[in-house]
């Protein structure tokens, strides 16, 4: 991110628009939209406005003589649209004062630049893509406009009115907070949005008790609470849309490892973000540390989110957080996640059943050659279960001799997938008895293995049999 998004007031002081025809006719008109005075320095001494209300128009003042020599006090920022060469003069001058500029299509003589804007009243979006690519901004528009409801800007007014009043009479910021979440969430509005605004005004004054309203108990502390989130295995857009509202909601987040930096960015700005994550061959925080972190979290009246790869209940001792919260009467819920074998078996095209072929799944955990060695492996024998084996990478070499012991054939496809759904995703794919080289494969984990006879129908085992005839041809070829 280069260029910060900030929202500048323009009633302050004049805006000084320099330059001619059209494009300084479409700033003229988002300047006036936005209420700002504006000085125009017409470039070729042309000033019509091109139809624009007159009350629109009452408000800029059109200027002669030489910009590079104007009264820059009291200016807020200087524009050039449509300018021709005076533009990075006048961009010169501007910065040596200190004052903001922007030249039209001209990145290294600007400070600033105007995203695209979803513009719904009070509530304003802006994009921008560093003046990369507007056609970019026009698409993610787009998104937004669709994903607004018409009236948020009437509802964001709305809770401006009563903002001041209401806050007076709660006292609390969290439990404020609450009440203009049940507010917005709510039936209110509901209303408001269907654009029954005076329904909505009545239903917010018939609040007796804001505070009730916000769901405090007799004692007036809000009760935090405690939510086990599935990050998933790395790509952010595998999110559950719960698992996002969670994020967005959180007053603080305990995460670990696993958990991709993108997805840690999903969470709310202000939330706290606290790593609890053990890295393999560190400590890092034992469980009942954590545990007492997130009770206490909860006991301080925050919601507190337990943010971990994956899904929180497939080998991520979510069930002995959620036991401790239990014993310690705090409140909590669950958001699962895509575990990884999921998210490889999606990305790599595993189908981890295949009529006929794969009728049972086993997911298993070998951190260890010590855990590996009491895995039953004389369970997994049957060809047609596939077995997916967390944490195994250093435990290859023991699932290998645990599974061929077992009986299981050495010419079984296998796959280890690394780092699935994440952009440096690797996959290697080969037979029972090739696992532990596959594994050094993949340059580093996390990774996922699968053993079965489905990993022949995975994109890179489909791959591999083409290069492999591919050379088969061409030696035939030689
Ligand atoms: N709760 C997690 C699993 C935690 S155990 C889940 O549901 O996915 C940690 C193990 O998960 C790692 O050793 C690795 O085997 C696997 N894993 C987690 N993220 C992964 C990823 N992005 N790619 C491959 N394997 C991953």
């Amino acid at each position: 991110m280069r260029f910060l998004p900030v929202f500048l007031d323009l009633q302050t002081g004049p805006v000084l628009l320099i330059g001619a025809g059209d494009l300084a006719r479409a700033k003229l008109r988002l300047l006036t939209a936005s209420g700002a005075r504006i000085r125009w320095y017409s470039t070729d001494g042309d000033h019509d406005l091109g139809g624009l209300a007159a009350s629109d128009a009452a408000r800029i003042e059109r200027a002669d003589g030489d910009p590079l020599t104007a009264d820059l006090s009291g200016v807020v920022a200087v524009l050039c649209a449509g300018a021709g060469a005076i533009g990075p003069s006048m961009s010169a001058r501007a910065k040596s004062v200190g004052l903001p500029v922007n030249v039209m299509d001209d990145l290294e003589h600007s400070t600033f630049i105007f995203p695209a804007i979803v513009d719904r009243g009070d509530v304003v979006v802006a994009i921008g893509t560093g003046g990369a690519s507007p056609v970019v901004a026009r698409r993610v528009r787009e998104a937004i406009e669709m994903a607004l409801p018409a009236r948020i800007g009437d509802l964001a007014s709305f809770i401006g009115r009563w903002r001041k009043s209401i806050n007076s009479r709660i006292v609390e910021f969290p439990l404020r907070r609450r009440f203009w979440e049940r507010v917005v969430d709510g039936a209110i509005g509901a209303l408001v949005l269907a654009g029954r605004g005076e329904e909505a005004e009545t239903a917010l004054t018939n609040i007796s008790d804001p505070a009730a309203f916000a769901g405090a108990p007799q004692s007036g502390v809000v009760a935090g609470r405690v939510t086990l989130v599935g990050a998933g295995p790395g790509d952010p857009d595998l999110l559950t849309i719960k698992a996002l509202r969670a994020l967005q909601d959180a007053d603080i987040v305990f995460y670990d490892e696993l958990v991709a930096p993108e997805i840690l960015d999903r969470a709310r700005r202000d939330a706290s973000r606290v790593a609890v994550g053990r890295r393999v061959g560190q400590p890092g925080m034992g469980q009942e540390a954590i545990n007492q972190l997130l009770i206490e979290a909860a006991r301080s009246g925050q919601r507190a989110v337990r943010l971990k790869g994956g899904d929180p209940f497939v080998f991520g001792r979510g069930g002995e957080e959620i036991e401790a919260l239990r014993q310690a009467g705090v409140a909590y819920s669950v958001v699962p996640g895509i575990t990884a074998g999921i998210g490889a078996a999606a990305q790599f095209e595993v189908p981890l059943s295949f009529r006929h072929e794969a009728l049972r799944i086993t997911f298993l955990t070998a951190h260890k050659a010590s855990d590996a060695a009491t895995v039953d492996w004389s369970a997994l024998t049957d060809t047609k279960m596939t077995v997916v084996v967390y944490m195994g990478m250093s435990a290859a070499p023991a699932v290998l001799s645990g599974l061929l012991a077992a009986g299981r054939s050495p010419r079984t496809p296998v796959g280890v997938f690394a780092r699935v759904t994440r952009p440096d995703a690797r996959a290697a794919v080969g037979t029972l008895d090739q696992l532990p080289a596959l594994v050094e494969n993949v340059d580093g984990g996390p990774a996922i293995l699968i053993i079965g006879d489905v990993v022949a129908h995975s994109a890179p085992w489909r791959q591999s049999q083409l290069a492999q005839l591919v050379s088969y041809l061409q030696v035939a070829a030689e």
